[in-house]
């Protein structure tokens, strides 16, 4: 084993047993490279540049005003955002869509089910039943799914189920519930692409 140690100085009012493990680890983490990464892109931490063509890369500056394809900094900056969620998003659902796959497969084989706490508590929230845990577990699975899987101008259900309620009212009230998750962050990535959408509002 390597016995050189790194150290740490990137986090040294942090929680003291961590500091002390991470400096001691034979090894660079994370912790360590934050010191390398110091000087950050002053165009990306604003989110004025813009990498979605061969035409780019394209960045805003006050001589520079719009990219090749007339892209305005709001219209970078919106599309960029709207990327990072979508790509964030999309990692959350293959968990989701894992876990559901999962969980309807061993229901199927009769598998052995852990969390039957949490079995019981989500049948209550969807409002699904079933004779017995394996058909409970089926039950549960298929909701999850059949709500992913929804084209995105088909509202899900189980968001009114899970979220938040006062949070959920502000959704609706702003009309932003979603439709299908899959979907939504397919057509959130397509409709944000170069010559399909330039408006920064209408794109998000
Ligand atoms: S989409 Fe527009 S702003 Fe982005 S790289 Fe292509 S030309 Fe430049």
């Amino acid at each position: 084993m390597n016995e050189s140690y790194y150290g740490c100085s990137t986090c040294a009012s942090a929680d003291k047993p961590l500091e002390g493990f991470i400096a001691k680890l034979p090894m660079e983490t994370s912790h360590h490279r934050v010191e390398s990464q110091e000087t950050k892109c002053g165009f990306g931490l604003q989110g004025v540049c813009c990498r979605l063509c061969a035409n780019g890369p394209c960045r805003i500056t006050p001589e520079s005003p719009r990219g090749i394809c007339g892209a305005t900094a709001d219209v970078m900056v919106t599309r960029n955002f709207l990327r990072t969620v979508a790509s964030g998003a999309g990692c959350y659902l293959h968990v989701v869509e894992n876990t559901a796959l999962n969980l309807k497969n061993t229901a199927l084989g009769k598998g052995k089910l852990k969390g039957l706490d949490t079995l019981e508590r989500l049948c209550k929230t969807f409002g699904v039943s079933g004779k017995d845990n394996h058909e409970k577990a089926l039950h549960v699975a298929d909701a999850v799914l059949a709500d992913l899987y929804k084209p995105e101008y088909v509202r899900m259900d189980l968001v009114e189920k899970m979220a938040y309620p006062p949070r959920f009212k502000v959704w609706k009230e702003l009309g932003i519930l979603p439709g299908g998750a899959k979907s939504e962050v397919f057509h959130g990535v397509v409709k944000c692409s170069t010559n399909l959408n330039s408006d920064p509002v209408m794109c998000s």
